[in-house]
């Protein structure tokens, strides 16, 4: 067997357009490119905010994913171009790598195979500085209310319900907890104090859900980081920050312009975490690719149950959006490892296990049709380990529940590997279908809980802790009881505890903490334990990053 190469080696030998080409085939004048180098540009969507909204949007989804990821991107970007390659027009928006999972576990996140976005080094690591401009403007907020309490604390803000945290955007555990402000009178009010991972911040949550500079500013400014001592809410625009914050954001909040391998124009824009936030692109990214596009292909992150729950339940339902098909994407190890497979033994034959997991796949499948109406396809990311015998196995439980069953050979074909994928999608964006969401926003907050945790996870019911309980009714009371539910659950099991894999039932699911994002938009509701500043592993993946002597980065995956 030939040696397989690398996603980098794959990126670094293609022939990537200039971006202008890339542009032009997008229909986007010159004009209204900002080039960031040769094959990046920010792209003008306030000049294009007048054009109708005329493409389909498909929505890349998953069952619930090993954890090294289950192909959603790889899917995302293999389907672009299958669409681009049987003469349609097609666009991808997808989320920016955040650098944490680079020099982490995951790896980078621009697709892989030969289903990639390039320049996928750029992407990867600093690309056109979206992120650290969202740090800098979470961090100016930081300082802002430091000084405000150092220079006599006019708002009465309590130093020990200060809510908003500082952030970088890194898997830094070190800084998850600090002290700061020590030293002297001068130095500031020493007070416990901590750090985000940026990807988890508010403000990338806003800056994902905002539509324009205005409403950007709105949000911004709506956002709560701390309570007064009687326990009042302290909001952003308190403080007077919401304008220098929209300045640091004001280029970033242009969508970025990029090419797949196959030159299929994508935006990649924003990428915000999918738990503690609603882990899809910026409305600006999705928007604009409509603008432009016939089909618009976005991925939501992690499994369906979380990602399509909040990018249905949020993201649409505060845009007017409505994906006209859904990509569910599966693979025989994510199958097996719901069946009970321990990860290092993924890459073996093991239809007993596959059984098992299987009702994870459908009971995903139900969901996306029953709850949400919406016409859904099943696409099988093949892996070189895959089993014809496992193949056929997958295929033949979803036929039984009459679901359209696609393999998917994006990751070794490129664009010719989802041609068959693209067909049923395309087929599939013909039907009627009208998008209805898991709950009624105007229920209360206990209700909405209860209906995702029922209707999506198949709980019997939800616990709320006597905290939880005390904090939804106060941000009922605040006037917040209206806005819609970021659930913050593991991404591995219906269920809040990771182990339980599959489709299980009986159990009950546990709210422990609530919070308001007030700028973004939506209640988070904390179950289990959710990290908000991961830590690296043991061997991170930056100890095999490194650059040649002429500049060229290897290792990076
Ligand atoms: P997700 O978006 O679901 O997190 P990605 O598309 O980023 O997943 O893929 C995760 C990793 O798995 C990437 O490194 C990618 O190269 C690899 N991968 C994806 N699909 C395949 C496949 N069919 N065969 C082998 N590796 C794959
Ligand atoms: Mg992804």
């Amino acid at each position: 067997m030939s040696e397989v190469k690398s996603d980098i080696e794959i990126a670094q030998s293609s022939e990537m357009l200039p971006i202008f080409e890339v542009a032009k085939r997008a229909g986007i004048s010159e004009d209204l490119l900002e080039p960031y180098g040769r094959y990046k540009a920010k792209l003008d969507a306030r000049a294009l905010a007048d054009k109708p909204l005329r493409g389909k949007l498909v929505l890349v989804t998953a069952i619930n994913p090993t954890p090294a990821g289950e192909g959603k991107t790889t899917t995302s970007v293999g389907l672009a171009d299958a669409l681009t390659s049987l003469g349609q027009s097609a666009m991808l928006a997808l989320r920016e790598p955040s650098l944490g999972p680079v020099f982490g576990v995951k790896g980078g996140a621009a697709g892989g195979g030969y289903a990639q976005v390039v320049p996928m080094e750029d992407i990867n690591l600093h690309f056109t500085g979206d992120f650290h401009a969202i740090g800098a403007a979470n961090n100016l907020c930081a300082a802002m209310l430091d000084n405000h309490i150092k220079q006599g604390n006019s708002l009465n803000i309590d130093p020990r319900r200060i809510v908003w945290k500082r952030c970088v955007d890194m898997n830094d555990r070190q800084l998850r907890n600090v002290v700061d402000g020590l030293g002297g009178i001068a130095d500031g009010m020493p007070r416990q104090d901590g750090f985000d991972i940026t990807v988890a911040s508010e403000v990338m949550a806003v800056f994902c859900l905002a539509s324009g500079i205005k409403d950007l500013k709105e949000r911004l400014g709506r956002m709560v980081i701390a309570y007064t001592y009687d326990r009042k809410p302290v909001t952003v625009s308190d403080i007077h920050a919401e304008g220098a914050m929209t300045a640091l954001l004001k280029d970033a909040i242009q969508p970025n312009l990029v090419q797949t391998l196959e030159h299929t124009p994508a935006l990649v824009h924003g990428g915000p975490f999918a738990n503690i936030a609603h882990g899809c692109n910026t409305v600006e990214a999705t928007k604009t690719a409509l603008r432009l596009a016939d089909y618009v292909v976005t991925e939501a992150g992690f499994g369906a149950d979380l990602g399509a729950e909040k990018f249905l339940d949020i993201k649409c339902r505060a845009t007017g959006l409505a994906p006209s098909a859904v990509v569910l994407v599966a693979t025989v190890r994510a199958l097996k490892y719901n069946g009970g497979v321990a990860k290092a033994d993924l890459n073996q034959q093991n239809v007993e296990a596959l059984k098992e997991g299987i009702p994870n796949l459908l009971r995903h499948v139900d969901n996306i049709q029953t709850v949400y109406g919406l016409p859904v396809v099943v696409a099988i990311n093949a892996f070189p380990t895959d089993t014809a015998e496992e193949l056929a196995l997958v295929e033949e439980e979803c036929k039984k529940r009459g679901v359209n069953v696609v393999l998917s050979e994006v990751w070794a074909k490129g664009g010719k590997g989802g041609q068959a994928l693209a067909e049923e999608v395309m087929r599939l964006c013909q039907t009627e279908s009208k998008l209805t969401f898991a709950y009624d926003v105007k229920e209360s907050l206990k209700q909405k809980i209860t209906d995702i945790a029922t209707k999506i996870y198949h709980a019997d019911g939800v616990e709320f802790t006597p905290s939880a309980a005390k904090q939804l009714q106060q941000l009922e009371e605040l006037g917040f009881g209206e806005l819609p539910i970021c659930m913050a659950k593991t991404q591995y099991s219906f269920t809040d505890d990771q182990t339980k894999l599959g489709a299980p039932e009986n159990f009950r699911i546990t709210v422990r903490e609530v919070r308001v994002s007030a700028g973004a938009g939506f209640v988070v509701c904390l179950t289990g334990s959710i990290m908000t500043m991961p830590g690296l592993p043991k061997v991170p993946a930056a100890e095999h990053i490194d650059v040649l002597d002429d500049g060229r980065i290897v290792g990076l995956f």
